[in-house]
């Protein structure tokens, strides 16, 4: 299967796996336009469409596929019920599509009901986790979301991280102000930096390089705890990744 990736709104990517015979499955298409345009410039054909979340920049799209290609089976999770969603999926129950198994990973922290979509080495996970960052806590708590990021680390080296925003430059900025001597980070940052000025995306990215430079997935690395006692004794990783959270909410 091919790997795409179509702009969508001002920073969302839609992301699109293609078979050999051109059929596809599309991932959190929050627009139609622009998937629409691609559907036919390509001459692919829409199988399926996986859903993480309730968000309308994530599901917007969906009534106008739905309209277009009534065929398609739309997988998401509970909250996605009244977004157009055909098959309520959770954690535990795997989806299959055009002969791959897909599967569910529950990942509350963003909404209650967030899900990720694996098939080995792709991850599809919405706004759970970013590039050198994780999404905001809007529904979930700090340790629900600790979690959550805790089984996507879980996972292969190689793991193909595919997310629904390109958030990557903030978040870096975000990084290298926290921990200025890490060669990694400030490495990242620099390479972010000339992507992002040269319009390109910086996704997807690899968990193993990941690891090295998501604050956000290096709550037991010294250099951070050391950075975080400076300012107060958390002994918990999950306070600390909450302590990170807060400090990125306000962070600009
Ligand atoms: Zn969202
Ligand atoms: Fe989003």
């Amino acid at each position: 299967m091919n790997l795409i990736s179509i702009s969508a709104f001002e920073d969302n990517y839609i992301w699109v796996l293609v078979d050999d015979d051109r059929r596809c499955i599309i991932v959190d298409p929050g627009e139609s336009a622009p998937i629409l345009r691609a559907i036919k410039e390509n001459g692919w054909q829409p199988e399926a469409i996986l859903l993480t979340h309730h968000h309308n920049d994530h599901v917007g799209g969906v009534p106008d596929l739905l309209a277009q290609f009534p065929h398609l089976v739309v997988y998401g999770p509970k909250e996605t019920q009244n977004k157009g969603t055909t098959q309520v999926v959770e954690e535990g129950k795997n989806v299959f599509i055009l002969g791959y198994e897909f599967s569910v990973i529950a990942t509350p922290g963003h909404t209650s009901g967030h899900i990720c979509f694996y098939r080995k080495p792709y991850l599809f996970c919405g706004d759970t986790l970013f590039s050198g960052g994780c999404g905001r806590l809007f529904e979930g708590s700090p340790a629900q979301m600790y979690q959550s990021l805790q089984k996507i680390n879980a996972l292969p080296d190689d793991t193909v991280i595919c997310c629904a925003h390109e958030y990557t430059l903030g978040n870096m900025k975000f990084a290298a102000s926290l921990l200025p001597d890490d060669l990694a980070i400030q490495d990242y940052y620099q390479k972010v930096k000339e992507l992002r000025a040269k319009n390109q995306n910086t996704l997807p990215v690899i968990l193993k390089n990941e690891r090295k430079i998501n604050v956000f997935l290096r709550t037991d690395d010294t250099d951070l705890i050391n950075k975080i006692s400076q300012e107060t004794n958390l002994q918990q990783p999950e306070e600390r990744f909450a302590w990170l959270r807060s400090k990125k909410d306000n962070f600009r």
